[in-house]
């Protein structure tokens, strides 16, 4: 099996040709996955961010099932349509922040980044503005891999060697850390107000920005800083899409990032645990002013599993789980768990930070040790993530008090050996 994987497969993220031996996993079960050799760990990252509700969920299996009996897809493109969806994008228009009356659905986050781009742009020239084509990011940020996604992404690593990309990005600075203060935020706006100036508003047609930095580190936002940015950008007229792929139902003990943040997104991006990953499913949620900006225009956009009605069914009942076990309360209560157990490991000096916000925790090292870390923390049965000098931890929402205090007695036993 291992030898196989080796031989047939390219991972995404992998070294071409430099396979390492797998972990090959086989089933799970709430915050638990196991290997095919039968060996258990607690799921520190739920994957990729997506499996807010656990693992082994059987009552999404059934609905999938159900649906596909039923109808397994039929194309939601032009006036084709799916109940399923429907009754989805209802919910979520019910769910958001006030404003956001339309649902346009994905596949995933990098989808989302595209559409999400491409609607700003067409706004903009449907309603005269033509020239405003540049789209402000940050540094640090990871809005997916496809070609305009890859552009707005802000991890050079990650751009290297594709060629030319898609123009017209320009990145901030990474809004780095609460621990900031108040100064940190200010000289944030500055730079956003320069940088309008130095570009012109009327070339600018949005900012996109992840509420709290993931790949890039699980790093939120100092005080204030969401609110000043809408601030600006609204005084410029400049629209902000908000990347909530990861964010978006209950990580940061919100149904949405926005209003722990106290910003209202022109338009917000979904995947992941819109669906916990039963199903790839994802959605954009359109403000009002954008939809009565594109009044009358075609939006020529669209992926052929665009709604699908699978992915829909299993995200109706996915919300529904979220809400009945009261998840988001869950994301603030385990969060700050996690976030004091490992906060000690701030005060050694070979760890710069440690930071969180709900079930999201980053710990910076002051050397690239994260991936000898996770590497040592999986052996002991914790999968951590781990890139240069920092540790990521994003656990389901249904992790469970004795789960939350394993991971963060193996977390700290092997930060606290590099010492
Ligand atoms: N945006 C953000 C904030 C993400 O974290 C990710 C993936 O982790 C993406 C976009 C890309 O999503 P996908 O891999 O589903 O295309």
């Amino acid at each position: 099996m291992t030898s196989d994987d080796n031989l047939y497969l390219l991972h995404p993220h992998s070294v071409v040709g430099r396979p390492t031996p797998p972990v090959v996993i086989d089933r799970g079960q709430g915050a638990r996955v196991w290997d095919v050799e039968g060996t258990a760990y607690i799921d520190g990252t739920c994957g990729l961010w997506q499996c807010a509700v656990g693992h082994g969920r059987a009552e999404l299996a059934a609905v999938a099932a159900e649906q596909m009996q039923r109808l397994e897809f039929y194309t939601s493109f032009w006036d084709f349509s799916n109940e399923p969806s429907i009754r989805l994008a209802a919910r979520l228009v019910e769910l958001a922040p006030a404003g956001l009356g339309k649902v346009f659905f994905t596949n995933g986050g990098s989808e989302g980044t595209e559409t999400a781009i491409k609607l700003a742009r067409l706004a903009r020239h449907a309603t005269g503005e033509p020239d405003r084509t540049v789209v402000l990011s940050r540094t640090g940020a990871y809005h997916g891999v496809s070609g305009t996604a890859m552009a707005a992404t802000g991890i050079e690593r990650l751009k290297d060697g594709f060629g030319p990309q898609a123009v017209d990005f320009v990145h901030l600075s990474t809004p780095h850390g609460p621990t900031h203060g108040p100064a940190a935020t200010d000289k944030l706006l500055v730079e956003l107000e320069e940088a309008i100036e130095t570009i012109g508003a009327h070339r600018i047609t949005a900012m996109i920005g992840e509420p709290v930095l993931g790949v890039g580190g699980s790093v939120p936002p100092p005080e204030g800083y969401w609110p000043g940015v809408q601030a600006i950008l609204r005084r410029h007229g400049i629209l902000l899409i908000l990347d909530e792929t990861i964010t978006a139902f209950g990580r940061t003990g919100h149904w949405f990032a926005a209003e722990r943040f106290g910003v209202q997104p022109d338009l917000i991006i979904t995947a992941k645990a819109l669906s916990s990953g039963y199903v790839p499913m994802g959605a954009v949620l359109i403000g009002d002013q954008v939809i009565d900006m594109l009044d009358g225009t075609t939006f020529f956009h669209g992926f052929t599993y665009n709604g699908h009605p699978v992915g829909a069914a299993v995200a109706l009942a996915n919300l529904d789980i979220i809400e009945r076990e009261g998840l988001l309360q869950r994301a603030t209560v385990l969060g700050d768990r996690l976030l004091d157990g490992l906060v000690p490991l701030a005060d050694l000096p070979h760890v710069r930070e440690v930071r969180g916000c709900g079930l999201m925790i980053g710990i910076t090292l002051e050397s690239n040790d994260a991936p000898d870390v996770v590497a040592r923390c999986r052996a002991d049965g914790v999968i951590a993530r781990g890139a240069a000098n920092t540790i990521v931890l994003s656990p389901p929402l249904v992790i469970t008090e004795p789960e939350v205090d394993t991971v963060c007695e193996v977390i700290s036993r092997h930060v606290r050996r590099l010492g």
